[in-house]
Formats: C-alpha cells, structure tokens, sequence
C-alpha cells in the first residue's frame, strides 16, 4: 500500500473526516485490520488564515509548500491537500514535490463530467465562489460552475468558519443551505468545502450532491491501494 501525505487542520474537523474515511474506506476494501497508511502535516489554521485576510498569499503558499516538501521527505507517495479553499495555492506545492499532488476540483470534475451533469451549483467559502481558480478548473473539464448571488454567499461562508470549523451543526444552517441550492440554477451542486459536507448530503436536497471530501478520500484510497 502506498502511504498518502496530508496537508490538514483546515479545519482540524474536516481533517478528522478525511483520517476516519480513509481507514473505514481501506478497511471496507482490503479488510481485516487494514487500514491507511497516512502521514499529516497539521497547520495552526489562525496562522494560515491570518495570513490569507492580509492577502498575504506568497507566505501561505511557502508555507503550505514546506509541508508538502516535509511529507515527501518522509517517504510519502502522494500529497493530499485537505481544503478546497487552499488548491489556491496547489501549484505552489506541486512545485515544491516530486510525488503526485491529488487535486480536489479535477477528482470532483471527473465526478461531475461522468454523471452526466453539466451545470452544477457549488457551496464554498466566499474566496473560492468569487475567485476564478476552483471554477475554471471545472470549466477544463468541461463543467460549468454557477455559484449563489452576493448575499447568499456571505452566509454561506460565515457558516463554514463560524460554525463547521468549530464542529457545530446547526438545523437553521441547513435548511438556509438548502434554500441556496433550490435558488441556483443548476442541476447538481459541489459541496466545495471539506465541512459542508458534515451539514447537508444526498437527503437534503433534490439534486445530486458532489461532496468534495468524499471524492477526494475515494480518489486517495484509489491511489494509494494501486501500484
Ligand atoms: N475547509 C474549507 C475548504 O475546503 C475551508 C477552510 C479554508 O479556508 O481552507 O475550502
């Protein structure tokens, strides 16, 4: 088995959800007491999101390239980088390994394109709705991205880091995320963010879901048991 590097703790809540799906994930397939082979570089995410609010990408870039320059000095095989938000920065750490970098928009492209949706919705955090990093990687996949209007993405958003990030779930919060996806013109919706997956799934709404973490999890356990 071939041993995956994750660059986590953003937030440390949905870093736990990759370790947990990783090893029931390996365990369900190799079974026994398999499990996976993991090695985490955790970050302090106040430092990293200090860093992000002062728009002082080029330290959360080099920061977040010394993690994965670490984890392939350890041996690992594979980076996994656990937040949709950060792939900002994805080329940066590419650069700073040798060892396949797992990108989270191409394995959740790859989902979309193959299910046969063409315009899918998207919950994220207001940087990756308003950027166009995350939305034209879908679009090289031939996958059109439409994200919620102006006011609905702020809430959106403050909900990830005021509540997800701390591992709160609130009732109100879903149901507010199920009105956004009902008011997007779309026919499935990315849940583009490692915690909002923790909020709403498959029964909350009446499209089909892409859950970022889970793909991603499905995309590393694919790697890591081939070969
Ligand atoms: N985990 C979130 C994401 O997938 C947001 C945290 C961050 O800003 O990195 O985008």
């Amino acid at each position: 088995m071939r041993t995956l590097g994750l660059i986590g703790g953003m937030s440390w809540v949905s870093t736990a959800e990759y370790y947990r799906l990783l090893n029931q994930a390996v365990a369900e397939r190799c079974g026994g007491l398999h499990s996976a082979k993991i090695v985490l570089a955790s970050v302090d995410f106040a430092e990293i999101e200090e860093l992000k609010l002062a728009g002082n990408w080029g330290a959360v870039a080099e920061r977040l390239a010394q993690a994965g320059a670490r984890l392939e000095s350890i041996g690992v095989d594979a980076i996994v980088l656990c937040t949709n938000t950060m792939h900002y920065v994805a080329s940066a750490i590419e650069a700073s390994v040798t060892v396949p970098f797992l990108h989270i928009a191409d394995t959740t492209a790859r989902a979309v394109a193959a299910s046969g949706v063409t315009r899918v919705g998207l919950l994220a955090t207001a940087f990756t709705m308003q950027e166009s990093f995350y939305v034209e990687r879908f679009a090289s996949h031939g996958v059109e991205v439409v994200v919620p209007d102006a006011d609905d993405r702020v809430r959106v958003s403050r909900i990830i880091y005021e509540e997800l990030c701390h591992n709160v779930i609130r009732d109100e919060s879903r149901a507010f995320y199920r009105d956004v996806v009902g008011r997007m013109d779309a026919d499935g919706v990315i849940l583009g963010c490692t915690e909002v997956e923790l909020l709403i799934g498959p029964d909350d709404v009446d499209v089909p879901v892409f859950p970022t973490t889970q793909l991603h999890v499905a995309a590393a356990v694919d790697f890591a048991l081939s070969g």
